[in-house]
């Protein structure tokens, strides 16, 4: 007998051809959350076996399933028993699976018989395993509406006999949906968006604004340890990070007072997508929702998009923000993400922001800046950081 874990892949079966594909990419994603593991993978029929090295060695099994819970394009992992297809074996697979639950009532036992050459059909199966249970465990009675438990067997070359089915989060594997760049703020938002986005297939790379010496190292080092967290889903990315102050101070001294954040947006979207293009990516990620702040209206969303000639991804703008809260709390960012440094957005706040930007107005204010040498030379400046 031998602990394994079976691993559920689903959305991806739906691809047709590309399914190859698709499923060679998440074996390759499995394979790098396990660098450090010893132990086999192999598929058949839309299922990924992991099993340990060999004979004689154990898996580490909840260690394993932690990591491959943040592999996108994995629907549900089940730690499992593997034993020879005879029932005896089954039995036993099914007596340890039960005698390792606490405090149950009832059960019922469900069947599946890949393998169809094996003599007993799947209700057969399950009857007499059940049976084998109720001889064994003398509290317990079967229960086919709502057990406690569920004893499940899959006959195949080899039977796999389990109770567990943990849920993960479906999704593509990265990197079969192309490349964003993602714009991180050091807040709760853009680590969701980024995450969201990156669940859906997408490699993610990443840029962020900071303004030294108002910003400092700590505020840095916050959206590292924000994209070190991203990185545990989507696998390795480069951060850019991008000196804003001179733009920040040139917007200050040339141009009205109340347009200052969106202005600042404008800058933040034209230099993303020009690193976004030299980086290969198709499409910018932000965390903007609709109406939560004044630089967020719709017709700020506008102005913003109007400098940009990509595709500008918001996952977050029909949320809520306690929705946006549970999301940051589920995928692990929310601890960091509210840590008290200073973004480069909070400096030289405008009292009274514009709500509702003209684009005129805005083009005629940025007029006054030379637009392509503070681009150009913040590009120059940019610090690449690699996470992995
Ligand atoms: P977040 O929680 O992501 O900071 P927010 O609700 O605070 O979002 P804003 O500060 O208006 O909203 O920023 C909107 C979006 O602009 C962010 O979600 C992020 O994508 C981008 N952004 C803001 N500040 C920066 C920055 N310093 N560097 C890179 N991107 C930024
Ligand atoms: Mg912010």
């Amino acid at each position: 007998m031998q602990e394994v874990i079976l691993v559920r892949y689903g959305e991806i079966i739906l691809k047709g051809l590309n399914r190859p594909i698709f499923e060679q990419k998440l074996i390759k994603n499995i394979k790098i959350v396990l660098r450090n593991e010893r132990y086999k993978i192999w598929r058949s029929q839309a299922r990924i076996y992991i099993e340990p090295f060999d004979e004689n060695e154990e898996l580490n099994t909840s260690r394993l399933i932690e990591k491959l819970l943040k592999v996108f394009g994995i629907v549900s992992v089940s730690p499992a028993l593997k034993v020879e297809s005879n029932m005896d074996a089954i039995f036993q697979a099914a007596e340890k699976c039960m005698q390792r639950m606490h405090g149950l009532k009832t059960f019922k036992v469900e069947s599946k018989r890949g393998d169809k050459s094996f003599p007993l059909t799947s209700p057969e199966i399950s009857r007499d395993v059940g049976a084998n249970i109720l001889s064994k465990f003398k509290d317990l009675t079967v229960d086919v509406n709502s057990p406690d438990s569920v004893i499940n067997v899959e006959v195949r070359e080899y039977s796999y006999v389990y109770s567990e089915v943990i849920q993960a989060y479906g999704g593509m594997p990265t990197g079969t949906n192309g490349k964003a760049m993602l714009l991180v703020s050091g807040g709760i938002d853009s680590p969701a968006a980024g995450w969201m986005i990156a669940k859906r297939g997408v490699e993610l790379e990443a840029v962020h604004f900071f303004s030294p010496p108002y910003t400092g190292p700590k505020a840095r080092e916050k959206v590292v340890d924000l994209c070190k967290i991203l990185s545990s889903y989507a696998g390795k990315l480069k951060l850019h990070i991008v000196p804003f102050t001179e733009i920040q101070v040139e917007l200050r001294d040339k141009c009205p007072e109340e347009q200052l954040t969106i202005l600042m947006r404008r800058f933040m979207m034209r230099i993303s997508e020009r690193i976004a293009r030299e980086s290969g990516c198709s499409a910018l990620i932000t965390g903007e929702n609709l109406g939560q702040v004044a630089s967020q209206t719709m017709q700020s969303l506008v102005a913003s998009d109007s400098v940009v000639n990509m595709p500008v991804f918001r996952p977050l703008i029909g949320m809520d923000k306690n929705e946006i809260i549970a999301l940051a709390r589920k995928i692990d960012t929310y601890e960091t993400s509210i840590l008290p440094y200073e973004d480069c957005c909070t400096i030289f706040l405008p009292r009274r922001p514009e709500t509702k930007p003209r684009l005129e107005k805005l083009e005629l204010s940025e007029g006054h800046t030379d637009i392509e040498r503070l681009i150009s030379q913040a590009i120059q400046n940019t610090e690449i950081v690699e996470i992995v």
